[in-house]
């Protein structure tokens, strides 16, 4: 199934002969400029709840926030903090349809989860779902292709158990309070037996307040899943 839909993928939007990101030279995986970019951004402590890094001295850990409120999600765990060329990476995704970046932004994903051992437990992936009139708009959901790579590196099945009941408005620039609010009772669940009793991982490509993750949380909890992790490309700094 991977092979076909990535197939397909394929024929649409071919990859670039080079780099993924900024198609320098010949060779197939990111070149050794957008590796460097890379490499100062990741393995940097975080938070082990939500997975914000923790970039000042006097950060602790768990961050403020999560010593401040208990979340429905076990923990998020992410690649890096949405910043520099991973920002751009995301952005080349979503916006200017380099679909060809989710297998690679994918398998960096996987091998974070494969890093944690909370992530053991999972047996289910569940993308979070784009608005209705959004998928119009942009085609594709940028977490399914995410999932599907992850699902096909961690042998697990993705299961698109989550539907967004109605538009809501961009939360660019919204704080937590506003967030929360956008989102509640956005997410319902469908195909509920085959969430019901197992663990699930939510799959994002930017977690920022985290608000989409807890809400998203919530509804599968409430339809019988045992416990819900959050997996993202991306994260903001604590
Ligand atoms: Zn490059
Ligand atoms: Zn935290």
């Amino acid at each position: 199934m991977r092979n076909l839909v990535q197939g397909l993928l394929d024929l649409i939007y071919p990859p670039p002969a080079g780099c993924p990101l900024c198609g320098a030279g010949r060779d197939q995986g990111f070149c050794q400029s957008c590796l460097d970019r890379m490499a100062p951004l990741m393995g940097l402590p975080y938070c082990e709840t939500c997975g914000r890094f923790l970039v000042s001295a006097a950060a602790q850990n768990p961050c403020q926030t999560c010593r401040a409120t208990s979340q429905p999600y076990l923990r998020n765990r992410s690649v890096a903090p949405h910043e520099g060329v991973f920002k751009d990476l995301i952005h080349a995704l979503k916006y200017n349809r380099r679909l060809w970046l989710a297998p690679p932004l994918g398998r960096m994903m996987a091998s974070v989860a494969k890093a944690d051992t909370a992530y053991r437990e999972v047996r289910v992936i569940v993308p979070i779902p784009l608005a209705p009139d959004r998928l119009r708009e942009r085609r594709f959901n940028q977490s399914l292709l995410l999932a599907r790579e992850i699902g096909f590196e961690l042998g697990l099945r993705v299961v698109d158990a989550l539907v967004r009941q109605e538009q809501t408005p961009h939360q660019t620039g919204m704080d937590a309070v506003a967030r929360r609010a956008n989102v509640k009772g956005v997410f319902a669940v469908r195909k509920g037996r085959l969430v019901r009793g197992q663990t699930v991982v939510l799959v994002d490509d930017v977690f920022t307040t985290g608000s989409t993750v807890a809400e998203a949380s919530r509804e599968l909890l409430q339809a019988g899943a045992a416990e819900v992790l959050s997996l993202t490309f991306t994260t903001g700094k604590n």
